[in-house]
């Protein structure tokens, strides 16, 4: 691993950067203080930095948000024809362009991500509501025959007040994957950044007002999510709850909501294998399996972070896959040159290297990092190396829990069908790699695996226009794609009769 030779500071090397002091909440249209009050502290998690104080809401402030989604439905967004959203929509992708070097900096600020990182990222928020402005445009009902002087159509409508509740590791990217699509099909929103990362759904809301969105379709509030983000999926006044984070927030959201039952969508957590076989084209493997884990500091829910190697290659493969982690520029997430920035916190630091300490204790070997790197420059802040961990078994806790982290676990196998089952053995089935250039194999292997995403001779997972989402306990429900408009929308079915006699159907 190479450390960045810079000696600047983010805020030396930073001219673009417009960071507010204060971040109030975006409700109605409007930026107000907490009801309480209350501010919390948000952080550069490359240096430990506090960088801004964000509004606390408390439930009195989500019954407000909740109120002006409610209202700006029954307003005149719900009135917007589909190319009136449409063009909403664009503006709003438009005015993300614009601000685009602005946004990227804010979102390495706020989360420590490499700024090549929050370039795909951002680009891809960008792209995602141009394809819901699209989409919009060919969202429609259908006419069904229906025999005997009867006449039926369906309507999409909104689905109605939706709270969108994201995680930290991608801020601005899972605000647009929640919003464009809620947008699009002309639900109203209460968008629940993490706190962590608070920052980018600020500049998302100031967008959107300067896009001319009308108020109160977007309400963005920032607290505690096991209390707010409680409160919103419980509330009454909520029609569906979109969510992405871990399983277990998941697990509790969807008990919450089942007693109103509301719509859900759940994208949750994940432990996705990369298989090599051994007719792989050997280099484009390695790339593939560094990037799949590393990528994002390893802070990916679709991070390929199981590695199984055919045993014929597994020792060439393990050496030359540790000879490139060790090319990895990790440091200063705002160098062009970065490729690792930083871990989202100090507790997530000690939950990754707790997660490294438990494989050396169930037998599994270090051959790369497992530690916190070394240098001047990782004196503040919340680091972690690349990690290597070789001699697993999948019944360690390292192989079968998310570590959200830059650790990837390496096991070996003997033929396909072991390959197969060990990459099914998981209570994950977000996203999976295979690296073959058998023609059959490569799609026999792709039939067989319990994934929402199988990439082939590829580490890309996740492109605007393909469905993305989880088996198992990834969650349910697809986001990225044209179809996702399914999920923010009620089909309902009207039926006429027309026909010229009368209908008697008791005969009396
Ligand atoms: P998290 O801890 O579950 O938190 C996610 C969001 O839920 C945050 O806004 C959080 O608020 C809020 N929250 C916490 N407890 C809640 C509750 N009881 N009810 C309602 N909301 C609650 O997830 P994270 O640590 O931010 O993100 C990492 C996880 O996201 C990983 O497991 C990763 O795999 C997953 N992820 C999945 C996808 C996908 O597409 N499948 C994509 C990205 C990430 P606070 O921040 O205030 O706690
Ligand atoms: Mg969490």
């Amino acid at each position: 691993m190479k450390e960045t030779l810079t000696k600047q500071t983010l805020m030396e090397t930073n001219t673009r950067l417009q960071l507010k002091t204060r971040y109030p909440l975006y409700i109605n249209g409007k930026y107000v203080d907490s009801s309480s009050g209350q501010w919390f502290d948000t952080y550069n998690p490359a240096t430990g930095e506090k960088i801004a104080v964000v509004a606390k809401a408390n439930r009195a402030d989500v019954d407000i948000a909740v109120t002006a989604a409610r209202q700006a439905l029954d307003g005149k967004w719900g009135r917007y024809s589909a190319a009136r959203r449409a063009q909403v929509l664009n503006r709003i992708a438009s005015l993300l362009r614009d601000r685009f070097d602005e946004i990227c900096e804010l979102e390495v600020y706020n989360s420590g991500k490499s700024l090549a990182n929050a370039q795909g990222q951002v680009m891809q928020a960008i792209e995602d509501f141009e394809l819901f402005a699209a989409a919009a445009l060919v969202h429609e009902g259908s006419t069904k025959p229906v025999p005997n002087g009867f006449f039926n159509y369906t309507l999409k409508e909104p689905v109605g007040v939706c709270a969108q509740i994201i995680p930290w590791n991608y801020p601005l990217m899972m605000a647009a994957w929640k919003v464009a699509p809620a947008l699009a099909a002309g639900c109203s929103v209460v968008l629940k950044p993490a706190s962590l990362t608070p920052i980018t759904a600020y500049v998302l809301a100031d967008i959107c007002q300067v896009a001319g969105l009308p108020e109160g379709v977007l309400n963005v509030v920032t607290g505690s999510g096991a209390d707010i983000g409680a409160y919103l999926v419980e509330h009454p006044g909520v029609d569906k709850v979109a969510f992405t984070g871990e399983t277990s927030t998941g697990k509790d959201i969807m008990a919450r909501a089942s007693q109103t039952l509301k719509r859900i969508t759940l994208e949750l957590g994940g432990k996705s294998p990369n298989i090599i076989f051994p007719d792989a084209n050997f280099n484009a493997a390695i790339d593939g399996a560094l990037f799949g884990i590393y990528y994002n500091t390893g802070q990916s829910c679709e991070a390929r972070s199981r590695l199984f190697v055919h045993e014929s290659i597994y020792d060439k493969f393990v050496q030359a896959f540790v000879e490139k982690a060790n090319r990895l520029v990790m440091g200063n997430p705002l160098d062009v040159q970065t490729h690792m920035g930083a871990i989202i916190s100090e507790a997530q630091v000690q939950v990754i290297d707790g997660y490294v300490q438990s494989a050396l204790e169930a037998g599994a070997r270090v051959v790369y990092g497992g530690k916190r790197p070394e240098g001047s420059e990782f004196a503040k802040g919340h680091w972690y190396m690349p990690t290597v961990i070789v001699d697993v078994t999948n019944d360690m806790k390292v192989a079968q829990e998310e570590i959200f982290g830059p650790v990837i676990v390496v096991v070996k196998f003997k033929d396909e069908k072991e390959a197969v089952k060990l990459a099914n053995e998981s209570v994950y089935g977000l996203a999976a790699s295979i690296w073959t250039q058998d023609f059959g194999r490569a799609h026999r292997v792709a039939a067989q695996l319990k994934a929402g995403t199988v990439m082939i001779n590829s580490p890309f997972s996740a492109l605007p226009g393909l469905p993305f989402g989880g088996y198992k306990q990834s969650g349910f429900g697809r986001e990225l794609a044209a179809e996702s408009l399914e999920l923010y929308t009620e089909t309902k079915s009207v039926l006429a009769y027309i026909g010229e006699k009368p209908l008697n159907p008791f005969g009396v």
